[in-house]
């Protein structure tokens, strides 16, 4: 586990500032989402953080070291990334994808110890796919694939683990287990998320990125107001209790109903 601050993060591509000083806190070992509309910025801040995308101001620590004064492996030792719409693995079987997570850990003539194994197949076992460690990753549901996705960043026995939109394309019976999954390892947990119920539920904190900008932060309940809601999506919203589980529940309506667009069009 380790803890992140992030803070004045800038990036510019092509001249364009995609993002503008923003910041990324997680305490050791907690769930923090991060949500906002597409294109507001947020895969573009998390690359910053895995060390895919160098910022061109602000400091992304791990507990006391900046990422990006950390060599490419170090940072994949401490950090883990799963994206969305992962397809570069498909010609593989599900154990060999999870072994690629040692890769970081091997030294340049250690080609898979023992100890690997171990940790290969705690991590299959972890995320429930023991049962398709040979098959091929071509061959899986959504939901499986990202079980598997899941289980190769666990076996990278990361301190971080970073996920881009983890629950597109699951169901809602996978999309639970996942974030049930994530809130209960014992890793720190930075995921961009959509769904604002799921963040809500699961998030212990919460931060708003709108037009790459930093909007809100803090505990997911006391973030995700109707008022946030309506200013960063422009849409009507009403927040209660969802008497099922105890947690924030959103309730989504369109702002402006468009009863115009109809009578034009009959
Ligand atoms: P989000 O993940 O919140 O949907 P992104 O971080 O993917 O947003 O993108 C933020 C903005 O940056 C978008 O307007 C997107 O078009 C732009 N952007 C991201 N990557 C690039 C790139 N490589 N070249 C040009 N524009 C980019
Ligand atoms: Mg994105």
């Amino acid at each position: 586990m380790i803890r992140v601050a992030a803070g004045g993060v800038s990036v510019d591509i092509d001249g364009h500032r995609i993002v503008a000083d923003a910041a990324l806190a997680a305490e050791p070992g907690t769930l923090v989402g991060l949500i906002g509309p597409n294109g507001s910025g947020k895969s573009t801040l998390l690359r910053t953080v895995y060390r895919a995308l160098r910022p061109v101001a602000g400091r992304i620590l791990l507990d006391a070291e900046d990422v990006w004064s950390l060599s490419p492996r170090d940072s994949a030792r401490r950090t883990a990334v799963v994206l969305q719409d992962d397809t570069g693995e498909f010609a593989f079987s599900v154990r060999e994808v999870v072994e690629l997570g040692r890769v970081p850990h091997r030294g340049l003539l250690d080609h898979g110890r023992a100890a690997d194994a171990g940790i290969v197949e705690r991590a299959l076992a972890d995320t429930g796919v023991v049962h398709l460690a040979d098959r091929m990753v071509a061959t899986l549901s959504g939901g499986e694939r990202q079980r598997v996705f899941l289980a190769r960043a666990l076996a990278q026995e990361p301190r971080l683990l970073v996920l881009d939109e983890p629950t597109n394309h699951l169901d809602v019976r996978a999309q639970i287990e996942l974030l049930e999954m994530l809130s209960d390892l014992p890793v720190t947990v930075v995921a961009a998320l959509h769904d604002l119920n799921l963040a809500a539920a699961y998030c212990d904190r919460v931060h708003v990125l709108a037009d790459g900008q930093p909007v809100a932060e803090g505990p997911a309940d006391e973030v995700l107001t109707p008022e946030l809601i309506r200013a960063v999506y422009g849409v009507d919203a009403r927040c209660t209790t969802n008497p099922l589980t105890g947690r924030r529940a959103v309730h989504l309506a369109a702002l402006t109903p468009e009863p115009h667009v109809l009578e034009d069009h009959p």
